[in-house]
């Protein structure tokens, strides 16, 4: 297929396996052209070319470690100065499912690395170019632990609601400035993260896996229904609805003189 609209360039971390790689797919077959992210050079320079191939779109790699921060910066440096990237997807990670006590802290801190720093670091790489130019989206992945922090390893969990609430407060402090921000909370996928996070996928029960293709499908419907949040697996969005309202409603009473009544002797 070779499309004719040209939306900009879309900048894809962890595009080499799984979600990314669809990702990648899905938003070359929609116009964009693409920059791609990872470690393996190889494997982003096979896709690169079987997209281009399939849909005449332009598709640089840029193999990169982003726990390493000679890499990371030589990654910010194409997003603060590329005028052509219209899209960010913060995409790369990886999950662990041992509890804390089985954890290697080594393993934890560069998961925070990766999850959490280098997001960060790449949100702020582009953010003033989109602001600067009136336009521009930013897409995190996130995942459904970052509001149900018990499920799998709490560190994985708590790097999630990272994401989560800064892809809140990125809404909250962008929108006006012409910034889309989604952040995508999947459920369980079925891609190579599972074995990197210490359990195979097959282990798990068939009916709570999805397939990435309709993960990124959903939340790319997400995307252009609007959403801030977006819960692919999610059958009832007022169930979504409910428990943010909750939230925003506690706002007025979470910072007050005095303590509560119930803390006083
Ligand atoms: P995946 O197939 O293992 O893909 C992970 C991607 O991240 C790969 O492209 C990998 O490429 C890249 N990556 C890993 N370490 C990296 C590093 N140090 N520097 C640069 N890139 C690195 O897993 P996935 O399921 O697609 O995961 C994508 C995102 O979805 C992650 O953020 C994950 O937390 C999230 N998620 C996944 C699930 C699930 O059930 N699969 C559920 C919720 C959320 P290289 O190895 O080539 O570097």
């Amino acid at each position: 297929m070779n499309t004719t609209v040209h939306r900009g360039t879309a900048f894809v971390t962890g595009a080499s396996s799984g979600i990314g790689a669809v990702y990648a797919d899905r938003l070359a077959r929609r116009g964009y052209d693409l920059i791609l992210v990872a470690r393996s050079g190889d494997k982003l320079k096979a896709l690169a070319a079987s997209i281009t191939d399939e849909t005449g779109r332009s598709v640089e790699t840029l193999p990169a470690d982003l726990t390493k921060m000679d890499d990371l910066s030589r990654v910010e440096q194409v997003l603060r100065t590329d005028a052509s990237i219209t899209l960010l997807v913060n995409n790369a990670g990886v999950g662990a499912t041992a509890p804390l006590l089985q954890s290697d802290i080594v393993k934890m801190e560069a998961m925070v690395a990766l999850n959490v720093t280098g997001p960060m670091r790449l949100t702020y790489a582009v953010a003033p170019a989109f602001v600067s130019r009136g336009t521009g989206t930013i897409i995190n992945i996130a995942s459904i632990v970052a509001i149900a922090p018990e499920v799998l390893n709490g560190v994985y969990g708590g790097s999630k609601a990272f994401i989560l609430a800064f892809s809140q407060s990125l809404h909250h402090e962008l929108a006006d400035k012409g910034v889309r921000i989604q952040t995508v909370l999947p459920g369980a996928t079925a891609t190579d993260f599972w074995d990197a996070a210490g359990l195979p996928v097959g282990h798990l029960p068939s009916e709570i896996v999805m397939s990435a293709t309709d993960m990124v499908d959903a939340a790319l419907s997400g995307l252009d229904q609007g959403e801030l949040v977006t819960i692919p697996a999610l059958p009832n969005i007022a169930d979504w609805n409910a428990f943010d309202t909750a939230r925003l409603a506690l706002g007025p009473n979470l910072s007050h003189a005095a303590p509560a009544a119930r803390y006083s002797a």
